[in-house]
């Protein structure tokens, strides 16, 4: 994970300056909703950060237009990434929160080209709790799901 912490208060953060053109960013794309910008710590050539223009920390905070306007950027990007720079694959990230890796409270989304022994690596570590609970899981969520539509209607 990247070392640099932006610990601004939200609507002043480092990327809504971005968004504002108050600091400078070397731009690959912009719409509506989202911005493209080159990270500047480039993992590999090509790694590009996909940020909402409107502040909002993290996928809860996001609308679900925002959501669907970041992903179609993350594709243009991607699919200008494999043109460009001809990566063996390609890897999307997207963290929130502290816990979960996030160091711009500002809601991004990761499109980093990959190349074999690039170095980015992920520990994945399985504990496979059987298909009880699983179920149990799904259920919990389902049950969320059915509660967050409530409440929303
Ligand atoms: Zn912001």
């Amino acid at each position: 994970m990247p070392h640099f912490v932006d610990t601004s208060v939200a609507g002043s953060c480092i990327f809504c300056k971005l968004v504002n053109g108050e600091i400078p960013s070397a731009k690959v794309y912009e719409d509506e909703l989202t911005l493209a910008f080159m990270d500047l710590g480039q993992v590999n050539p090509g790694h590009v950060l996909v940020a909402t223009k409107r502040h909002a920390a993290n996928i809860f905070e996001i609308t679900d237009a925002e959501s669907a306007a970041v992903m179609q950027t993350a594709r243009k990007v991607a699919l200008a990434a494999k043109l460009a720079f001809e990566p063996a694959g390609l890897t999307l990230l997207q963290a929130n929160g502290a816990e979960g890796g996030q160091t711009v409270a500002h809601f991004h989304l990761h499109v980093v080209p990959r190349h074999a022994g690039d170095g980015l690596t992920f520990t994945w570590p399985r504990k496979e709790p059987g298909s009880a609970m699983l179920e149990g899981y799904a259920l919990q969520l389902r049950n969320a799901m059915h509660a967050q539509a409530a409440s929303a209607a």
